[in-house]
Parts: structure tokens; sequence; C-alpha cells
């Protein structure tokens, strides 16, 4: 069997580094990476634990992509360019099939967002995933959950729910392309110079719209009004609302700003929802079509 070196060495060691800033990649005690001046390194750390956030039964391609994708989109949501990423992996056994498919996953990750893998860890125990994505932003230019002002829209970057449905549904498979949206979120790493030029403030809609927008109004200092029929849903209300793992993200504009963001969208293909505003009421509210009001209760995935 393999040893732990000549796992790194066939599988991590060569895959591809699309870039020129790793002054030293694997191999050595500590990596070294080549920050432009002007610009702050953004990090985040994401685990993905066998059976909590992924089945043991799934490619391992799937698993690799996903636990790129979820720490691509935290990144995103600061408005900040992904770089480099280390990988803490824990794998029962060495199974080389497996391993295969992984750094498969890795790689067109790798090559479609033009980020390297810089170093990690590889010990044995029960299958867990750990990602920490490393990027830049220009300094003090870090969008944060706190910049929400009374008065701006929320937009949402696409359809909510899906990823929920196909979690709900996991044992029927009669729902091909929300099950893709679970296994193969696209994280809105496109988005980076709009919310840059556009955006007071950002989250990723990972635990769910209602947990996650509660998140950024209370960091804010400020509530919400979601208006029902503008939220873009997937299949139901309940699951747009409060179904996590979509990582679309939800992001503030001025008002006055709107019109210019969608035109901008626009002319790249994009295209982003607005679904509500931002109040000085704390706490979160939804309107109906008739204009009746109601408080909603946030609510999301937790893990205590
Ligand atoms: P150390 O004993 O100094 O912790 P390791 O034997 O853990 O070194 O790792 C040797 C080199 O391989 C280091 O550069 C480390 O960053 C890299 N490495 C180890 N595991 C991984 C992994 N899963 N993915 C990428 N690089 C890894
Ligand atoms: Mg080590």
């Amino acid at each position: 069997m393999m040893n732990e070196f000549e796992l790194i060495q066939n599988y991590f060691k060569s895959l591809p580094t699309p870039r020129g800033d790793v002054v030293i990649g694997i191999g050595d005690d500590a990596a070294c990476l080549r920050v432009p001046q002007g610009c702050s390194v953004l990090v985040s750390t994401d685990t993905l634990v066998s059976g909590v956030h992924f089945l043991p039964t799934w490619n391992a391609y799937d698993i690799a992509y996903r636990a790129l994708m979820v720490n691509l989109s935290d990144l995103a949501a600061m408005a900040a360019e992904p770089c480099w990423f280390l990988l803490a992996l824990t794998l029962p056994t060495v199974d080389e099939a497996w391993l295969e498919s992984f750094a498969l996953g890795m790689s067109d990750v790798i090559q479609s967002f033009g980020i390297a893998l810089v170093g990690g860890d590889t010990t044995q125990g029960p299958l867990s995933i750990t990602i920490t994505m490393m990027g830049l932003a220009p300094v003090d230019k870090a969008l944060k959950r706190s910049g929400a002002q009374p008065g701006d829209e929320i937009f949402v970057s696409g359809e909510l729910g899906a990823a929920a449905l196909a979690v709900e549904t996991l044992n029927e498979n009669n729902h091909p392309m929300a099950m893709e949206k679970l296994l193969h979120p696209k994280a809105r790493v496109d988005l980076i110079p709009y919310l840059r030029q556009y955006a007071t403030s950002a989250i990723d809609i990972s635990d769910g719209l209602s947990a996650d927008l509660n998140h950024l109004c209370v960091a804010s200092n400020v509530g919400a009004c979601l208006m029902q029929d503008q939220i873009p849903l997937h299949a139901s209300l309940e699951l747009a609302l409060h179904g996590g793992d979509d990582y679309e993200l939800c992001f503030t504009v001025p008002a006055e700003k709107k019109k210019q963001l969608t035109k901008d969208l626009k002319q790249k293909g994009l295209k982003c929802y607005p679904i509500g505003v931002i109040e000085e009421e704390k706490g979160l509210r939804i309107e109906d079509a008739d204009g009746n009001r109601q408080t909603l209760i946030p609510k999301g995935y937790r893990h205590f």
C-alpha cells in the first residue's frame, strides 16, 4: 500500500498550478505566497464530514468539487478573488480509485477558477475534508455582512431551494436538476466585480435565505422586508426561504444604484433578483402580493 508521502506525490503534487505567485508550494514545511502590494489576504475554512455533509456513497469527484465550492462561495461573499488553498484530508484507508476521482474533482475546479493547492495535511481516520481557501481583495475593500443600510435593496444571485429539494428527495432520484445543484453548486465568483462596485454588504446563502439574511441584518443592526412574489423559487416558498446549500449570494445595494447594477449585469448575460428592502426596524418580514405583511422567523440548518 502507498504511504503518506507517495500519496501526496501521486495525487496532490501532480495537480495543475495555474498561478505564478506560488513561491513555495507542496513539499516544504510551509507554503510561501506572493501577495501584491495594496492587497489584503482573506482566509476561510470549512470542513465536510462523511455522513453529515455528504453521504459516503457519493462519488469522490463530487465530494472534492463540493468541498472546494463551499469555500469559494465564502470568499466570493467577501468579494475576495480566490487564489490558493490548503487541504487537510482524513482518510479511513488509501483507496486509489477514490483518490484518483477526488483529485480529478479538484483538478476541474482548480482549472476553472485559476486556484492552486499549496499544501495540507494527510491523516488516517473517519473520512473528513477540510479546505482552507485564501483570496485577495484591495486593502480595506473586503465586503462585510455589516454594511447594510436602511433603504438598501436586497438581491439574491439566483434561484433558491433546489439543493434543499434534492436533500428532501435524495432517495427518489427524480429531480435531476435539483440534484445537480446539490452536487455541483457554482460559487458566484463571477459576481465579485459587481459586488465591489455596488454592494454595501453580502453573505453566502449556505444555511438558507431566512437564516443568512438574518445574520446579515444582525451584523448590520437593521431589519428587512422581503417581497414574496419577487423571490426566485426553484420549487416552493418554504424551501426557498428556509432550505440551505444553494451557495447563491445575498447582498445589499443602495436603491439609487439598482438600475445601473441591473444594466451592467445584463450586459454580461448575468441576472440577480431584487427581493426586498432593508429597514430600520429589526427582524425579518415578508409581504405578499396584496401588501399583507407577516413576521418571518428565520430558520435554517444548525449543527448544535
Ligand atoms: P509535516 O510533517 O511538515 O507536517 P507533511 O508530511 O504533513 O509535512 O506534508 C509534507 C508536505 O506535503 C507539506 O508541504 C504539506 O503541505 C504537503 N501535504 C500534506 N498533505 C497534503 C494534502 N492532503 N494536500 C496537499 N498537500 C499536502
Ligand atoms: Mg503534516
